[in-house]
């Protein structure tokens, strides 16, 4: 079999081509150490594509520590990397690419193309013109006996010897986009604690009867607030044929996750947050005339299709007659959990390498010169763009302290 070794000197080797993976690789190309960056897929970035399709949310505008509490428990060396590199930096890093980013309602940050492939394609250019080499085709299998690299290729195995490897081969959701977790297995044989990959930002599997499921799949139910346990979100939660999705939803799976490890899940949703029981009673009571039926009650009383199906959903469609019940019912629809979706299908996924095998750097302490980031790492954040500025914001630190070794 055809094999290639090349050892770099003063040289550094990316391992995933995301956008976790390309930051590191700007950072240290523009410090001066050559680059190249392996990518098993023939083009890099294809999760970071796939989010501009929704709109590609880079980061979120509020106060910094209002931000950093979006991310629950966070480890340190990831809240320092944030604070280095800030929402407000990734927004600066994205104009002088040429790309505008605005704000939107929710505070979320988009560029103004609203998809992923114009930056990204602005940003291959840069990297090139950096002197960054992309090889593309190249999928790491795992390490030598003298510790190079090893990579299948096309034309055979490769190993690579450099001063510094940044791996950045993200999480294990969505692996047609490349990121199918197939480091798991190497780094677990070369000593690395690496904790199971679980679905995270994923929907929720609800048993809907065959007139609900069918029927409603797309509809978001507009303003509603869910809760499990002790968490609460509100938002617009999305039916699925399945069960929900959508940002509230991906935002108590945590919550749900550890729940389901008991007797049951049941969400709780508020339709009407803004009323208090008494006033929507006043309101249902206002309502109603003497000869409406339950569904003309409900219609006149301003509920939607979705919502009216939801609560005979909830009562096996013995929806209560009564102003009283149907407010309680209304302010707490019970809605029994079964499970979660796939990871095939899900937003990000939590587990991963263990934080604890990290220096602050984000170096393996077992492996000098070798830094883990991005969602490779056992982290876990919301949607509304704290996913990517933590990447990127990883990207950023491993990065610099690559360069300080490599060069020292
Ligand atoms: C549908 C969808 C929408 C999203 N929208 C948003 C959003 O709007 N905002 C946000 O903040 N986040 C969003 N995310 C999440 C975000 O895309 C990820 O968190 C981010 O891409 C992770 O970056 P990463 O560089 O760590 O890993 P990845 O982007 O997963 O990149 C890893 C790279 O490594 C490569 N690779 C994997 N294994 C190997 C191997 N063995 N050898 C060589 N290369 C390998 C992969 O092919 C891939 O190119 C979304 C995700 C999805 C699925």
């Amino acid at each position: 079999m055809h094999m290639e070794h090349l050892t770099l000197h003063r040289s550094a080797a990316v391992v995933g081509g995301g956008p976790a993976g390309l930051m590191a690789a700007e950072t240290m190309a523009r410090s001066g150490l050559p680059v190249t960056v392996y990518e098993h897929k023939r083009s890099a970035a294809r999760k970071f594509v796939l989010a501009g399709r929704s709109g590609l949310n880079l980061t979120h505008d509020e106060d910094l520590e209002t931000l950093l509490s979006r991310y629950g428990d966070l480890h340190s060396s990831i809240e320092a990397a944030i604070r280095a590199f800030p929402p407000s930096a990734v927004r600066e890093w994205a104009e002088e690419l040429g790309h505008t980013t605005f704000v939107g309602t929710t505070g979320r940050v988009f560029p103004e193309e609203m998809r992923s492939t114009p930056l990204l394609r602005s940003w291959l250019r840069r990297l090139d013109e950096l002197g960054v080499e992309l090889r593309t085709g190249h999928r790491f299998v795992g390490w030598t006996e003298d510790g190079s690299l090893r990579f299948d290729s096309s034309t055979g195995l490769v190993e690579v010897t450099a001063d510094a490897t940044v791996m950045a081969m993200g999480g294990a959701s969505w692996p047609s986009t490349g990121s199918d977790a197939g480091w798991v297995e190497p780094l677990r044989e070369a000593g690395i604690e690496v904790n199971s990959l679980v679905a995270s930002n994923c929907g929720v599997i609800i048993e809907w009867s065959e007139h609900f499921g069918p029927r409603f799949a797309g509809t978001p139910l507009k303003n509603v607030t869910l809760t499990v346990g002790g968490a609460s979100r509100r938002g617009d939660p999305v039916v699925t044929s399945t069960g929900l999705e959508s940002g509230p939803v991906y935002a108590l799976v945590p919550e749900i996750r550890d729940q389901l490890a008991g007797p049951g899940v049941i969400v709780y949703a508020d339709m009407q947050p803004d009323r208090s029981h008494a006033q929507l009673v006043a309101h249902l009571t206002s309502k109603r005339r003497p000869k409406d039926s339950l569904s003309t009650w409900l219609r006149r009383a301003g509920l939607e299709p979705v919502t009216i199906g939801l609560l005979r959903e909830a009562t096996g469609n013995n929806v209560p007659t009564n102003a009283d019940e149907l407010a309680e019912l209304l302010k707490a629809a019970p809605i029994p959990i079964t499970g979660l979706s796939s990871l095939d299908r899900a937003i990000s996924s939590a587990g991963g390498v263990a934080m604890s095998e990290l220096d602050d750097s984000f170096m393996l302490q077992k492996m000098p010169d070798t830094y883990v980031i991005g969602e490779m790492l056992d982290w876990d954040a919301p949607t509304g763009g704290y996913l990517l500025q933590a990447c990127f914001s990883m990207g950023r630190q491993a990065g610099a302290a690559a360069v300080t070794r490599a060069l020292a």
